[in-house]
């Protein structure tokens, strides 16, 4: 089993979900529920968290870093500011060619920008304090390296969302009982959630659903940094 938490107890926050009113969202849920594709999206009780947090937050700006079909995108479409703006960053051909037409069977080519290309790339290219929120998604070995890019991005009191951080449950265990081929991921998100919590300018908590989410806030340039 992939859940890190109780099986009765994701089943009963599920069960509580509200299935999502945007019919190209039911769609994606549907095929994957059905087994048909294996599209690896956020699981619900994180769309349900991303919603809490966006509409708090009613971003301008959204960075998202791995777009796979554009599930998640256009989910946080539903939460911007009026004329908000979503960049996403993909660099798999498949996944880009089912993202563009999900987006744009949802209408929202104008509010989603996917930019097509290695994220290691791509974020060098993107502006300063650009983004309210960066939502990291991608391959998890990355994530160590694209945290510094991650800080430059975001706007002073700005907020990353990082997803799968614990990694089934892996992350919380010895290296010695991780498979050898998966040591390094290990190590990396390791060092990753350390990171996240030791750095000055970011205050940050760990979250154990879902995958594991890390949540990141950007200290502005008026709090106390204790
Ligand atoms: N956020 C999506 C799921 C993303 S899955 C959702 O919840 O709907 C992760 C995606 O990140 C995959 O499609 C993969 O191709 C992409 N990816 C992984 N590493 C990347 C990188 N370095 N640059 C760009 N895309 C990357
Ligand atoms: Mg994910």
């Amino acid at each position: 089993m992939s859940e890190i938490n109780y099986g009765y107890i994701v089943d009963y926050i599920r069960a509580l979900h509200t299935p999502p009113q945007n019919p190209i969202l039911a769609e994606i849920e549907t095929a994957i529920a059905m087994g048909d594709e294996t599209w690896p999206i956020i699981k619900p009780e994180v769309a349900d968290f991303m919603k809490v947090i966006l509409f708090m937050v009613k971003p301008q700006e959204i960075l998202e870093i791995g777009t796979a079909v554009g599930y998640s995108s256009i989910l946080m479409s539903e939460c911007l500011a009026e004329g908000g703006h979503i960049t996403t960053l993909e660099r798999f051909p498949y996944m880009l060619k089912q993202a563009e037409k999900n987006i744009k069977k949802a209408g929202l080519e104008d509010t989603i920008k996917i930019i097509v290309g290695d994220a290691a790339e791509t974020l060098l290219t993107l502006p300063s304090e650009g983004y309210d929120v960066i939502f990291m998604d991608c391959a998890k070995g990355q994530y160590i390296n694209f945290l510094p890019e991650c800080i430059r991005l975001l706007k002073p009191n700005g907020i990353l969302i990082t997803d799968n951080v614990l990694h089934k449950g892996a992350v919380a265990k010895s290296r010695y009982l991780i498979e050898r081929r998966q040591r390094t991921t290990h190590s990396r998100l390791r060092d990753f959630l350390w990171t996240i919590m030791h750095t000055p300018e970011l205050k940050s908590s760990v979250l154990p659903f879902g995958d594991g989410i890390a949540l990141s806030y950007k200290i502005g340039g008026t709090e106390n940094e204790n």
